[in-house]
């Protein structure tokens, strides 16, 4: 069974693709099963209708998903392609310590199949343009964004899985940091992901990026393997057509060889287990 569980569409401002679209190409390349995961990045950029102007970068409006347009897409979506392939409602929360109550609100306002708890930046600082680096030294930004990661798991609980548990490695241009300086806060984040029942992903867009290693590393996948972690989705993260389903086979057949044994979906926010 293929399940993409990290799909962007024109709901997010990084993306134009269509929703529509999305399902279509899915269906053709034999995906039975997709999560749209698209943007909320409180902190960054506003909701449609916060009565604040929206902010813009060059030409491209920065806001939220337009929540009420999206969840009645995804429903009509449902109903329309019902017997080809199953559909599910998520959102991906882009988190910050400021944040957390946006995000409180946000969650108990829609039905939620999955969400994913991500870091894309922290103090408002975003890590893909370099500015919450530029001031720290590598070993700073390396130890803050983990620390950002604990304190979030920690105070937040509606969510099911860690996204992209790695993702200042993308954005670090001082080359590998060594696993071992920030193993124990890995550790910690990983505990209290198992203990309150939450998950990780892989991330499959490491081809794109051209990393060396997977999203996250095999160091911290083996890590929650070995700390008794079992739910683990697997996503492209998605935000055009060539990189829809992208590496959902070889992820599967790399879990496999870690040790894991099922992959998880999610049906209004509980896993439902598949045998790898
Ligand atoms: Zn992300
Ligand atoms: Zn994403």
């Amino acid at each position: 069974m293929l399940a993409d569980y990290h799909v962007h569409t024109q709901f997010s401002d990084d993306s134009v693709y269509p929703m529509a679209q999305v399902v279509k190409d899915a269906v053709a390349r034999g995906i039975q099963e997709i999560c749209f995961t698209d943007h909320v990045d409180y902190g960054i950029k506003d909701d449609w209708d916060s009565g604040r102007p929206i902010v813009c970068r060059g030409d491209e409006l920065l806001a939220n998903v337009d929540y009420p347009l999206y969840f009645a897409q995804i429903r009509e979506l449902q109903c329309l392609y019902e017997t080809q392939i199953t559909l599910k409602a998520g959102l991906e929360f882009g988190m910050q310590a400021h944040t957390v109550l946006q995000y409180e609100t946000l969650f108990q306002k829609y039905p939620l199949d999955f969400v994913i708890l991500s870091i894309h930046q922290i103090d408002d600082l975003e890590f893909w343009t370099q500015d919450f680096q530029r001031t720290r030294s590598q070993k700073e930004y390396h130890q803050r964004y983990y620390e950002e990661m604990l304190h979030l798991v920690n105070t937040y609980h509606n969510y099911s899985v860690l996204g992209h548990m790695d993702l200042i490695v993308r954005y670090d241009e001082k080359g590998v940091y060594p696993y071992e300086k920030i193993r124990p806060l890995v550790r910690e984040i990983l505990q209290v992901v198992i203990r309150d029942g939450k998950g990780i992903e892989l991330n499959t867009s490491y081809h794109r990026y051209g990393l060396k290693d997977t999203t996250p590393s095999v160091h911290i996948l083996q890590e929650y393997r070995e700390l008794g972690g079992e739910m683990i989705t697997i996503g492209s993260d998605s935000h055009t057509p060539a990189h829809l389903g992208a590496g959902l086979q070889e992820a599967k057949e790399l879990l496999k060889s870690l040790g894991f044994r099922f992959f998880c979906t999610y049906d209004k926010m509980q896993p439902v287990f598949h045998p790898l």
